[in-house]
């Protein structure tokens, strides 16, 4: 059988498969980076209209009381909660990823005083490590960067913190977030997950771990639309002793009282800063609805599924390529990525003929399978542009090696 036959196959038997109906893909595209901007819910359009058109429009300012404009931040954390294991009044939807580590760190590092270091690993996301650049500058955290083998060791009583990313953003490698939670803890340190590529597409059980504090991304595996809010967790445990430090009239128990002094919220909603971003959590809300409905188990048995059978279509195509994902599906987030000296040229080239995935600095093709809206016709379809476009040279033509300034 051939890898399109065989994708026939399982798109029949896909209990998931009526789910793309309720997502806008362009025809003749075949998208493979759900993982970094997630596609557009066919719910979205209509439900930005409402909000601006009626409640905006027509509600004015009566719509932060009757539209739940409000609640909105406390009520998407609270769908977002069974996604990764917490409890829904130990998340809220608000500012960007890197705001929210900022506020978590720097909480953290106010509630181990005397213990100023913040361990996470080399090769993290750019943005989880600047951040803690910043609290540096400020004479506040002291960075240090051990690599994944070495962090236990590196876990010493100078640790206020250890703060990784589940699911690396270009290998997809996982870290066991129960055994380094509990090193961690043994270390007396607290720990912080970013759970960016792992929120919508992989179960994740921080509450069972006994994690302290985590963000996460709204625009990647939640749909949530270009620049859409993140999310905090505080564990509940956590809540009395917060300090966070961006001490914003929506972080107040009384924003209302309008008074001088700041008084944290007693709940999660003390993570909040400024006034919500309306017409952002109403995309995010759309894409973390049907996200929950599809579920997490279903979805993540989908993902595991559709990058094994990529890789086993590669090998039925002869496709010799350097994987830098854990081969094993259980081992890795819900991308794949490989190695080659012009991985920059050969995504273009796949990009030109509809093929999208992501090009990361310097050598690595990152490839996404985000599980809600892919068919196994898609990866077939993939697999065989990919063998095409290196079997052919095609990648070397001058256009394909321009580079953008958004990769
Ligand atoms: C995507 C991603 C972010 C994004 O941060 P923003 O501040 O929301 O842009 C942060 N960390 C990781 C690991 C990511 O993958």
């Amino acid at each position: 059988m051939t890898p399109e036959q065989r994708a026939l196959e399982f798109d029949a038997a896909d209990p998931l498969a009526r789910y793309r109906a309720h997502f806008t893909l362009p025809e003749g595209v075949v998208y493979l980076d759900g993982n970094s901007l997630g596609a557009l819910p066919k719910a979205t359009p209509a439900a930005l209209a409402r909000v601006v058109e009626q409640e905006w429009g027509e509600g004015l300012i009566r719509s932060w009381n009757s539209a739940g404009w409000f609640e909105a931040a406390r009520r998407i954390g609270s769908k977002i909660a069974p996604l990764i294991g917490a409890a829904p009044n130990e998340v809220v939807a608000c500012d960007t990823v890197s705001v929210n580590l900022f506020k978590l760190i720097a909480a953290a590092l106010a509630m181990r005083p005397g213990r100023k270091v913040i361990l996470s690993e080399p090769g993290n996301f750019p943005t989880d490590i600047y951040m803690v650049q910043g609290l540096e500058r400020q004479g506040l955290a002291t960075r240090r960067l051990a690599p994944r083998e070495e962090i236990t060791a590196a876990l010493d009583d100078d640790v206020a913190l250890l703060m990784l990313t589940h699911a690396h953003y270009k290998t997809g490698e996982l870290f066991d977030m129960a055994a380094l939670t509990e090193a961690a803890h043994a270390a007396g340190a607290f720990v912080l997950w970013d759970l960016s590529h792992s929120t919508g597409a992989l179960p994740v059980d921080l509450n069972g771990v006994g994690a302290d504090f985590a963000t996460g991304c709204g625009y990647k595996y939640l749909n949530g639309g270009p620049g859409a809010p993140a999310f905090a967790y505080v564990a509940e445990r956590h809540h009395a002793d917060l300090e966070q430090p961006l001490t914003g009239w929506f972080g107040h128990a009384r924003p209302f009282a309008f008074s001088d002094d700041y008084e944290a919220a007693p709940g999660i909603e003390q993570m909040q800063c400024g006034t919500s971003p309306i017409l952002g959590l109403t995309a995010l809300e759309v894409g973390v609805d049907l996200i929950a409905e599809i579920g997490i188990g279903r979805l993540h048995g989908k993902s595991q599924a559709l990058s094994e059978f990529f890789l086993e279509c590669l090998m039925a195509l002869d496709v010799q390529l350097d994987l830098i994902s854990p081969p094993a599906s259980g081992a890795r987030g819900s991308h794949i990525s490989f190695r080659h000296p012009d991985a920059y040229a050969i995504c273009q080239a796949l990009i030109a003929r509809g093929v999208i995935g992501d090009f990361r600095d310097p050598d690595v093709l990152r490839l996404g399978f985000a599980p809600a809206y892919l068919r196994f016709a898609d990866i077939a379809a993939a697999a065989r542009h990919l063998a095409d476009v290196l079997e052919s040279g095609e990648w070397q033509r001058d256009e394909f090696s321009q580079r953008a300034a958004v990769t």
